[in-house]
């Protein structure tokens, strides 16, 4: 068979999560908390499973919880959204990445992508018929370089996708940033998908400045969430897209196809449990520690790091250390020290080795400090 993606194999998340399980390694690998959700929210999946809540939801997703994400989008950015018209409840943000993309993306489309980018953005680009343009991110702190982003912009530029907080990096976009978008493209044809799924995860008093809030990027952006990493159930695969109505419409024609709908009794349960602010509100801090404890442990290793702006993931460079590739270098760890971690090379378009490895943190302390003293003996 001709495949469609040829340089495509499977996730370095697969990968590493079987290598890690085949080792007995902790797995700070692929992102997921180790630990579980609140209770609360498991008994009212629960209630409403056995309430018979159990058949197709709405395609747009159940209006309780579209009011629910609306209010909470109003708490947190000060942004009105219109539930029935700007809101749809998704299978998890891969697949609002994945409609949104094909939403708008028609052959021939230039899309632009920061270089290292999340491993989903360039496959539905392709898969589209669009070509990724690649504009690398300035290291070490993975800030956006504008001037680069400028010169990549043509008249075939049809999207730019947009994550922040950044996965690998954790760098959040700063005021500055989005008025430089916003300047760059204001007069072009051009839409946004912005990755937020790391929206309530920041450090040190930063805020996360989704792309709402700026009026005009507000304007022809689709924002992509996920309930997953805000109330630690990835394996739920439940999201949401914000975007303003026209592109909510076409949105809409492909989530149709491509899930019809998501998990009703989840949907059911998290209208619920998001009545109460606090249950995200308390994210940031509660990271806060576990980055503070994971980067004051690895200060006793001979890694080389700045701590995460955001995210639940710490990349650290140990190319003063070793010309081991990453990849070698991060099976090599989970199979001599027992902690495995994810080789950020596949996050570039070139898979360019820049020596560096990234460990998620959402793990249960007792894990993370038996990891920081495994990783002391690395050599
Ligand atoms: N975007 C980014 C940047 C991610 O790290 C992830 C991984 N969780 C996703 C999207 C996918 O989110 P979901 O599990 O809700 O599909
Ligand atoms: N987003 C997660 C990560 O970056 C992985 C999600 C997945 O396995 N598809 O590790």
């Amino acid at each position: 068979i001709s495949s469609k993606l040829p340089h495509v194999g499977t996730t370095i998340f697969t990968v590493m999560s079987k290598l890690a399980s085949d080792c007995g390694a902790i797995n700070l690998s692929q992102g997921f908390p180790g630990f579980d959700c609140d209770p609360e929210l498991l008994e009212l999946v629960s209630k409403y499973m056995k309430a018979g809540y159990n058949q197709y939801a709405p395609m747009s997703g159940i209006p309780i919880l579209r009011e629910r994400i609306a209010e909470k989008t109003k708490l947190v950015h000060g942004v009105d959204l219109d539930s029935e018209s700007e809101i749809t409840v998704v299978s998890g943000a891969t697949e609002a990445l994945y409609a949104a993309v094909t939403a708008v993306v028609k052959k021939g489309d230039e899309v632009i992508l920061f270089d290292p980018a999340y491993d989903s953005y360039a496959p539905a680009v392709e898969l589209n018929g669009g070509i990724p343009v690649f504009v690398p991110l300035e290291m070490p702190d993975f800030s956006v370089n504008w001037e680069k982003v400028k010169a990549a912009i043509t008249d075939k530029t049809r999207l730019i996708m947009v994550n922040t907080p950044h996965n690998p990096s954790g760098y959040v976009w700063t005021h500055k940033d989005l008025d430089t978008l916003a300047d760059l493209i204001q007069d072009r044809d051009i839409l946004l998908v912005s990755d937020e799924v790391y929206e309530h995860i920041t450090f040190d008093g930063r805020t996360h400045l989704s792309l709402l809030t700026h009026p005009m990027l507000r304007e022809r952006t689709f924002v992509c969430g996920s309930f997953g990493k805000t109330f630690h159930v990835t394996g739920w695969k439940i999201g949401y897209c914000l975007a303003p109505p026209k592109l909510t419409e076409e949105f809409r024609k492909i989530h149709q196809f491509l899930t019809f709908s998501t998990a009703t009794p989840l949907q059911y349960a998290l209208a619920d449990y998001l009545a109460e602010p606090s249950r995200y509100l308390t994210l940031p801090d509660f990271y806060q520690k576990k980055r503070d404890l994971f980067c004051a442990g690895l200060k006793a290793t001979p890694f080389e790091f700045i701590p995460a702006q955001g995210s639940f993931f710490q990349m650290v460079s140990y190319a003063h250390l070793s010309q081991e590739s990453d990849y070698d270098l991060a099976v090599r760890l989970t199979k001599e020290i027992g902690v495995a971690s994810i080789p950020i090379s596949v996050f570039f378009s070139d898979k360019k080795d820049h020596k560096i490895l990234r460990f998620c943190f959402a793990k249960n302390d007792l894990d993370l400090n038996k990891a920081l003293d495994q990783l002391i003996n690395i050599n």
